[in-house]
């Protein structure tokens, strides 16, 4: 279904007049952000909460130093990951007891597609997109290297189409909800269901999606799902991830990394490992308390906020950087990699330039922050609680000026960090 974007601002002046009309403007006030910095990189490391500051020292001086070990059962730290784990199924799309915090994203990858696999034990095929997120694709081969014979087929690669790389032998299917490079949002519905009819299961990654637009993990039949939480959920660098595992795969599904803390009775200290009951046993071992208490704010500014309403601002700052971008910037070589198609796009748009790198350096050292992936990919994330229509104005009009004086050939902007 095409939205209709009714009103695109036409001049700096008009976007001011979208941000005093912005049904979301009150949440920017939630969120620690430097004044005279534009921040595009919200689908990589969302921003501060201010509560987070609150919570985390509160728990420092209070949980950690004064009250020591106590806090385990005091201040519920040993059912922070469930606690939290409720707070996202909402957002999610999930019912309660099917979602819990814990580990990274990679290692929840990891669990997720080997205990999918052992619910189809005769099957020896796992789909992927061969425009994954590295770290996917890397963990999948990993998982093949536990059992025998595992094959992996790559939509974009092996198959055009999900249906073409279907058939009985299929055990898995991994896809993200959106592409991280380019943001191309998947139905994934419709793939869930050809994947079903198949007899394969569907194991879902919304690092990109959670937060930001509306997930039905339950209603669109996922089996499996996983996410971050530390870019569109903005719960601080490193927060940890979540796992979605749908009731009715609970009983059978084995989580491989078996740690005390998905153990039935962790404190009877038993020799044999028993699973928990419920999504208590996709857990691991002891979670990082700071960092789970730095997410809580995140969460349950998520709770809050209406998606639907984020979702169409999310919309219309992405629609409005793509007109500026149109014609500003077409006579530089830079190509539009996100869709056109509002409705197929997430929260980002994606410029593809050559010298990509040099352009987000120039940008970087005018307090615009964006990112850059290789091959030649300019992400520009567009975070609705904290970003204005004036910010996507002046972002746009900086990019033009970037490219149209040829600042990015400075010597300066051609050094590579760790971290691009
Ligand atoms: C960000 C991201 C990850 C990150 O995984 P970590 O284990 O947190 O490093 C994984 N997959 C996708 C699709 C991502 O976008």
């Amino acid at each position: 279904m095409q939205m209709n974007i009714t009103y695109l601002s036409e001049s700096r002046s008009a976007c001011e007049k979208e941000d005093v009309t912005d049904p979301l403007r009150n949440w920017q006030d939630a969120f620690n952000l430097p004044q005279d910095l534009i921040y595009l990189d919200g689908n990589s490391l969302g921003a501060m909460p201010k509560k987070a500051l609150e919570q985390l020292e509160q728990t420092i001086r209070n949980e950690w130093a004064e009250d020591l070990i106590t806090s385990w059962n005091k201040a519920g730290w040993w059912k922070l990951p469930e606690t939290l784990g409720e707070l996202i199924a909402p957002v999610v799309g999930a019912a309660s007891g099917q979602v819990i915090i814990s580990d990274s994203t990679s290692l929840n990858i990891y669990k997720s597609i080997h205990a999918a696999l052992g619910l189809r034990q005769k099957r020896t095929v796992v789909i992927s997109e061969a425009d994954s997120f590295p770290t996917n694709l890397y963990i999948m081969d990993g998982v093949a290297t536990t059992r025998k014979n595992i094959q992996r087929r790559l939509l974009g690669k092996d198959g055009n189409t999900l249906d073409e790389l279907l058939d009985d032998q299929v055990a898995v299917v991994s896809f993200s909800h959106i592409n991280y490079r380019t943001g191309e949002i998947l139905p994934i519905a419709e793939l869930v269901q050809q994947t079903h009819d198949a007899g394969a299961l569907f194991v879902l990654d919304t690092c990109h999606s959670a937060g930001v637009l509306p997930v039905e993990l339950d209603q669109w039949g996922v089996d499996f799902a996983v996410g971050c939480t530390y870019k569109y959920l903005n719960g601080g660098p490193g927060s940890p991830a979540f796992i979605y595992v749908a009731k009715r795969h609970q009983k059978e599904a084995v989580n491989p990394l078996s740690g005390w803390w998905g153990h039935a009775r962790p404190f009877e200290f038993e020799e044999n490992f028993h699973a928990a009951e419920g999504i208590r046993r996709f857990q691991t071992g002891t979670q990082p308390i700071l960092s789970l208490r730095g997410l809580q704010a995140g969460l349950e500014i998520a709770q809050e906020v209406d998606l639907p309403q984020v979702r169409k601002k999310s919309q219309r700052l992405t629609q409005l950087f793509i007109k500026l971008i149109e014609s500003g910037c077409r006579n530089y070589g830079v190509t539009l990699q996100s869709p056109t198609d509002h409705d197929k796009r997430g929260s980002q748009v994606t410029l593809h330039f050559e010298n990509g790198f040099a352009v987000i350096q120039a940008l970087i050292a005018r307090k615009i922050i964006a990112d850059f992936r290789e091959p030649g990919s300019m992400r520009f994330g567009f975070a609705p609680l904290y970003l204005r229509y004036t910010d996507v104005w002046d972002a746009a009009e900086a990019l033009e000026d970037v490219l149209k004086t040829e600042e990015w050939k400075e010597e300066r902007f051609r050094q590579k960090h760790e971290v691009t």
